[in-house]
């Protein structure tokens, strides 16, 4: 059981780790550091946290684990802010969407890394933020990723897959570089065209029409479209490496689709449906219920 969590950035993700915990039974105390005094008296009120400042020293005195779950571009300015707190037996993790951008964060802040710093990313989530959204099974069922350093303990990472094992996740490993080409492909890619096909629909002069007849297949293409324009401004400029390969490599495929179409030609439409149908399907098979 941890004696005191402390969560810096209460919103979703923060937030929904704090109950999941809660209901496990497996922390004793949450407080939590954010800047606005009405994110600390919404989670007070919701039985996210047991106390809460605007004060981040305040919030991490007595803490056993520091979990950072701002949007990752205010992740420096944070491990600056916590490094003289930070004590040799505190654990450290993160729930950031980019992994080697944290990593290169908590170098520039800390200098040379604490043994305690295990950089995480549960892949669960929804298109909604705020600490009202938070819900205690967000994390039930869903994997989360750890990216542990070689200067993180054995310890520190066990306990932090510990942490989220009890919230009902499968905790699996990976190296930070590879987080970052696999999430640009799987998840930031499609936040990109989610935003791009939105956009370019809304700025048409029908827009009105377009939104009024579109169905459930345009629903289900965009439901990400409506998650936080801050966090996604920070995630697409944290990964620009990984995320500018994949979406050169759709920009040819999208250009060699249309010139397809221009053509009229048959086959390379139905050979390009086709195998993605297939993979589609088996990908449905394999993971949705
Ligand atoms: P969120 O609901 O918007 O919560 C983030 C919280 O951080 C806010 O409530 C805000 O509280 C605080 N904050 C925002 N900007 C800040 C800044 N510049 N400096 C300090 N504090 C700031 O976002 P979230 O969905 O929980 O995401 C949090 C982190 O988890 C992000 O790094 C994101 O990449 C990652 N993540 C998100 C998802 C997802 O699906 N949403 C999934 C996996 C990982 P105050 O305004 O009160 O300070």
């Amino acid at each position: 059981v941890i004696r005191q969590l402390t969560i810096i950035g209460l919103g979703l993700i923060g937030g929904s780790l704090a109950l999941a915990l809660k209901r496990a039974g497996a922390v004793e105390r949450v407080t939590a550091c954010a800047r606005r005094q009405e994110t600390l008296d919404e989670a007070l009120k919701l039985g996210v946290i047991d106390a809460g400042s605007t004060d981040l020293a305040e919030a991490v005195s007595g803490a056993e684990v520091v979990v950072v779950a701002t949007p990752v571009g205010a992740m420096e300015s944070i491990f600056r802010q916590l490094a003289p707190h930070l004590t040799a037996d505190m654990l450290l993790t993160d729930v950031g969407s980019t992994k080697g951008s944290v990593v290169a964060a908590a170098r520039q802040a800390f200098g040379e890394l604490p043994t305690g710093f295990v950089p995480g990313h549960p892949i669960a989530g929804t298109e909604d933020s705020g600490v009202a959204a938070a819900v205690a099974d967000l994390y039930q069922h869903r994997r989360i990723i750890l990216t542990p350093l070689e200067t993180s303990s054995h310890e520190a990472v066990a306990r932090v897959r510990a942490m989220w094992e009890a919230c009902g996740a499968e905790v699996i490993e990976m190296g930070v570089a590879h987080h970052d080409e696999v999430l640009a492909a799987t998840s930031h890619l499609p936040h990109m065209l989610a935003y791009a096909l939105v956009d370019t629909l809304a700025r048409m002069g029908e827009s009105e029409e377009i939104f009024e007849f579109a169905a459930g297949g345009f629903r289900d293409f965009t439901r990400i479209a409506s998650s936080s324009p801050a966090m996604w401004h920070d995630i697409c400029l944290a990964n620009r490496g990984a995320l500018l390969a994949v979406l050169r490599r759709f920009a040819d495929d999208l250009a060699q689709l249309t010139q397809a179409i221009e053509q009229g030609d048959s086959d390379y439409l139905l050979q390009t449906f086709t195998r993605a149908k297939g993979a589609r399907d088996r990908f449905a098979e394999k993971f949705e219920d």
